[in-house]
């Protein structure tokens, strides 16, 4: 499959890479309904952030799951999904908390702009919608992969009230 490489500062591009396969059994391979470029890709890409080789880029996401592996209890196949930029495993202290960002195996989502994806830590990670929505709604559901945490992050720590 076709997928976004960020190759060094000012180098993206559109390279074959292997298709994602299950490497654990608590992750889940998705088809991508959609996917966007995210303030934070470009850092790397204006050489504001170290490239150290070749990166598969991609972590504001929502699809469809293809594949989930033997322990993922929550996440199934044919749902629709939205992901976290940030991988949480939602059991641990952290997490419980209500800090999934802090989680005790975070990791980054990333190579989400492919037509496949691997996500780890489904079941912490990724949020099914009650039905596969119009595709009308997908733009509206990818805002709120990072952009809605982004926002209410920002407006919590702002300490912002009504008016
Ligand atoms: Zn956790």
């Amino acid at each position: 499959m076709l997928a976004t490489i960020l190759r060094k500062p000012g180098d993206i591009r559109c390279e074959e890479v292997a298709d994602p396969k299950i490497l654990r059994p608590t992750d889940a391979i998705i088809k991508l309904s959609a996917s966007c470029i995210c303030g934070s890709d470009l850092w790397p890409y204006r050489g504001l952030q170290p490239v150290n080789g070749p990166q598969h880029m991609g972590h504001e996401y929502c699809g469809i799951v293809v594949e989930v592996g033997a322990e993922v209890r929550y996440v199934r196949p044919e749902q629709f999904v939205v992901g976290s930029f940030c991988l949480s495993d939602n059991t641990c202290p952290h997490c419980r908390f209500g800090f999934q960002s802090s989680c005790e195996q975070r990791e980054f989502m990333s190579g989400a702009q492919a037509p496949y994806a691997r996500v780890p830590l489904a079941d912490g990670t990724l949020v099914a919608t009650f039905e596969v929505p119009p595709a009308e709604l997908v733009p509206d559901l990818l805002a709120v992969s990072d952009v809605l945490g982004t926002g209410w992050y920002a407006a919590d720590a702002a300490e912002v009230r009504e008016g």
